[in-house]
């Protein structure tokens, strides 16, 4: 079983302007085996369909230059390159923080008019933490790492960044994440 945590960033607008619709700009993910090691890391910008142009808001939350979108590759390009690197004929485990980054896909591979059948297999380590740890309210990724005692490294709201920090929570509670036909 391969575990992929990953972590999206997503064009977005000051007060979450619901006019427009986010889309992804940003893949970070790491590849964790069995034996909870990382085996690999995948990190892509994505230059988006509808709104190619970053807000300021955007560029300043994320800390991506418009000049990183402007070089990157579309959607359904670095989609093919991530589908190649999860390697769909492994048994793997999509796990995120929260359901954002599942729901964020699926409405980029409509956008796209992609299959969505690979997003299936997923888990919101967000909510299994909050069991595991019996908290009544969800802690953002922040509050787990402090929780956790570990620091954030990096820039919090770079796609990468973000799951690299995920992936040090979901080592350390490598044996109590609850996974569907774990093998
Ligand atoms: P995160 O993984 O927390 O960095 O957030 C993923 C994406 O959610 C960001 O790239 C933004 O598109 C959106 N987002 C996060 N925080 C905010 C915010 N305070 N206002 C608007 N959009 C946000
Ligand atoms: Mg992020």
């Amino acid at each position: 079983m391969n575990y992929i945590i990953l972590d999206l960033e997503a064009t977005c607008w000051k007060d979450r302007d619901i006019n427009k619709q986010n889309e992804i700009i940003e893949i970070g993910a790491l590849k964790i085996n069995n034996e909870s090691n990382v085996e690999s890391e995948f990190s892509e910008f994505i230059k988006p369909k509808l709104n190619p142009e970053l807000s300021d808001f955007c560029k300043e939350l994320t800390t991506i230059e418009q000049s990183d979108i402007d070089s990157a590759e579309t959607y359904d390009i670095v989609i093919s390159k991530f589908k190649e690197w999860i390697d769909l004929n492994q048994e793997f485990v999509l796990c995120s923080w929260g359901f954002y980054d599942k729901k964020q896909f699926a409405k980029d591979c409509d956008l796209h008019r992609l299959d969505k059948s690979w997003l299936t297999n997923h888990i919101s380590l967000k909510h299994q933490y909050a069991d595991i740890k019996s908290i009544s309210k969800p802690l953002g990724m922040g509050g787990a790492l402090k929780k956790e005692g570990l620091k954030l490294d990096g820039t919090h709201h770079r796609g990468i960044d973000d799951a690299r920090n995920i992936a040090k929570i979901f080592k350390a509670n490598f044996y109590d994440w609850k996974i569907k036909n774990k093998v």
